[in-house]
């Protein structure tokens, strides 16, 4: 891999290198990060490694979709330079000693129902980004917590590398797309769509002039109980950079949270929301 992006850097004149880290099952959401990749990269590199790291025990790391060779034809039609495809003795055959844990940023939301995720993930993104050295990471507001830990991990260690935040793709009724999508019989996939609604519901209050945050999200919560049987983990109103909870709105942005089980499958989607000025 090195080597590869050695020869694409050395070429003349030299291409900007951009990587596209993803485990794979690839969709529309992960082909416009790779477009927002090749637009301003002459050398666009995927990554497709589910890293078991980031799973936990009982969740479905087992299950992942892995359909690498749809995968790879996604990739070539996307006009990707390279794609890392390492395998699991690549990334940790040696074992790993060292832990990178982004600890505040971490902490709240999935941080708080998913223990040790966001170490993993910060793990195996520090490895990714070594061995491909790319000039810019690109990666999905989807994961919104994902992208400020990354954030934060480059910033604090000093990476010299630009992230790239990329907008959430949905489908038409407004469901953001996920591998896990997959996971959902007809009915939660219909009873999904719920999770957008919720948000542009606090939205609407926001714009409103709604700005207390535990109103905002009890009547976003109703609005998911009403839905059918589901699990909510969370609804939240946190600061985008910090994902810490704010309780009154300030003017600024803000982002809400949700992350709710659909039967097996759990879902995820959030929405930044301009707080205009409060004349209340
Ligand atoms: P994953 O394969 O789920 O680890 O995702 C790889 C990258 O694609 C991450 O940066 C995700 O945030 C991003 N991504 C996943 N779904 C979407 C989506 N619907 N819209 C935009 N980016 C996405």
């Amino acid at each position: 891999m090195r080597e590869q992006v050695a020869g694409a850097r050395s070429r003349e004149p030299a291409r900007t290198v951009g990587l596209v880290p993803t485990m794979g099952a690839l969709h529309a959401g992960h082909l416009s990060l790779i477009d927002a990749a090749r637009s301003e990269c002459g050398c666009v590199v995927v990554s497709i490694f589910v890293n078991a790291a980031q799973f936990g025990p009982h969740e479905d790391l087992d299950q992942y979709p892995r359909p690498i060779s749809a995968d790879l034809e996604k990739c070539r039609a996307s006009g990707v330079d390279l794609v890392f495809q390492p395998s699991e003795e690549v990334v940790y055959g040696s074992g790993c000693d060292t832990t990178v844990q982004v600890n505040t940023v971490s902490a709240p939301l999935c941080g708080r129902h998913r223990p040790g995720h966001f170490a993993g993930v910060a793990l195996v993104v520090t490895k990714l980004l070594n061995i491909v050295q790319p000039d810019r990471a690109y990666f999905g507001q989807k994961d919104a917590q994902q992208l400020a830990v990354i954030r934060r991990l480059v910033g604090d260690l000093n990476m010299p590398v630009q992230i790239i935040g990329c907008p959430t793709v949905r489908e038409l009724d407004g469901l953001a797309l996920s591998s896990r999508n997959a996971y959902l019989s007809e009915h939660e996939r219909e009873q999904a769509t719920v999770l957008y609604r919720s948000l542009l519901a606090i939205q609407d209050a926001v714009e409103g002039g709604s700005r207390d945050s535990a109103a905002l999200v009890r009547a976003a919560r109703n609005l998911i109980e009403q839905s059918g049987p589901c699990e909510i983990d969370y609804v939240e109103l946190v600061d985008p950079k910090s994902m810490q909870p704010l309780s009154r709105l300030e003017e600024g942005s803000v982002l809400a949270a949700v992350a709710v089980h659909f039967g097996e499958c759990r879902l995820i989607d959030n929405l930044l929301i301009d707080v205009g000025h409060d004349r209340g």
